[in-house]
């Protein structure tokens, strides 16, 4: 006998494909309601599509769960899952991809940095032009600091040369996904999740869609520099053993300067038999080599903790609320 779930699933048949909207939220109550009212505004753009919206509040400090609550009581369109904590930004991401249904999914700020209005673009390129995936990547950096710009720039040359993913300058998380291509995502397992770099891995042809950028609405950003900072060496540990590779050839360096300094001191002493002497010399070098080592045992202890979180299998995230 079918049990009444499955019976009440085949009841949902739908005339027109369904896009969803996923939107990770944190202190983000003044930039939701706008970020609504201008999904509104593009509905009636998009077509014979049905739109839902998925909201995720990643334990957000401010009302955003109140406004969420307000605003899904108010649009049928819109649903919502809430933290139990901050989880970050890539859990709420996951988050709400799993929670989406549509036929295609887009993943985008509440802050309209991403903008909606792009969206029916986009899905006449998957419809029309047969990509599976459409990018977005911001042509300018108009807005941001000059100092994160840089560092930005340097970190895409940087993880571009040693990672097993090419990732492009600029790109942003606003991405048309097809549901096969969510469905790779949502498979992926690992606890350590960088989007963008996940995005690569899992292929699809995609085509890129330039925009100027755009401020804020609302709010502030969630990023610091030192949070830009981690989350860069996140991504090259997570597609890159080139900083492993590095240490090797710096032991391996420092082991045949150390070999030709022993021959120097050997010849020294058999020639001229004085070879013990420059200890200032000598603690500089150790200081040194001390340090070479220290650097070294920390990039395999950066190694070594990634492997910690995957092994503890804790997931990603836990949800406390939901909209019914
Ligand atoms: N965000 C989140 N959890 C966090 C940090 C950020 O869900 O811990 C959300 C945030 O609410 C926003 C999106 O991620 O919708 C991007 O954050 P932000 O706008 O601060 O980043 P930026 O656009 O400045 O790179
Ligand atoms: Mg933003």
């Amino acid at each position: 006998m079918k049990s009444s779930l499955a019976f009440e699933k085949e009841e949902i048949t739908r005339e027109c494909p369904l896009l969803s909207l996923v939107v990770p939220c944190y202190n983000e109550e003044k930039a939701l309601p706008c970020f609504i009212k201008e999904v509104q505004r593009v509905m009636p753009q998009i077509g014979k599509v049905d739109v839902e919206v998925i909201l995720v509040n990643d334990g957000s400090k401010d009302n955003t769960l109140g406004v969420m609550q307000q605003i899904s009581s108010e649009f049928e369109f819109v649903r919502y899952v809430s933290f139990s904590r901050n989880f970050g930004k890539e859990s709420a991401i996951l988050a709400g991809l799993k929670e989406a249904d549509g036929d295609w999914v887009a993943v985008m700020d509440a802050d309209l940095q991403d903008p909606p209005s792009m969206l029916p673009e986009m899905l006449r390129i998957v419809c029309e032009e047969g990509y599976d995936c459409v990018g977005t990547r911001r042509i300018s950096r108009k807005g941001e600091p000059p100092i994160r710009s840089f560092f930005a720039r340097c970190f895409y040359k940087i993880i571009n040369k040693i990672a097993d993913v090419k990732l492009v300058d600029g790109a942003r998380d606003f991405k048309l996904l097809s549901r096969e291509a969510v469905d790779a995502l949502v498979a992926l397992p690992e606890v350590n999740r960088f989007s963008k770099g996940l995005y690569e891995w899992i292929g699809f042809r995609t085509k890129w869609l330039e925009f100027e950028n755009v401020e804020r609405v609302a709010g502030e950003t969630k990023w610091s520099f030192w949070g830009l900072v981690k989350y860069s060496i996140e991504g090259i540990l997570s597609f890159s053993t080139a900083p492993l590779v590095l240490s090797v050839i710096l032991g391996l360096t420092f082991m045949f300067l150390a070999l030709g300094g022993i021959a120097v001191l050997v010849a020294r002493q058999l020639i001229y038999h004085n070879s013990a002497y420059g200890w200032t010399s000598m603690v500089c070098i150790i200081l040194l080599l001390s340090g070479v080592q220290l650097f070294c045992l920390g990039i395999i202890g950066q190694y070594i903790s990634k492997m910690y979180t995957e092994i503890k299998k804790r997931p990603h995230y836990i949800i406390s609320e939901r909209s019914r």
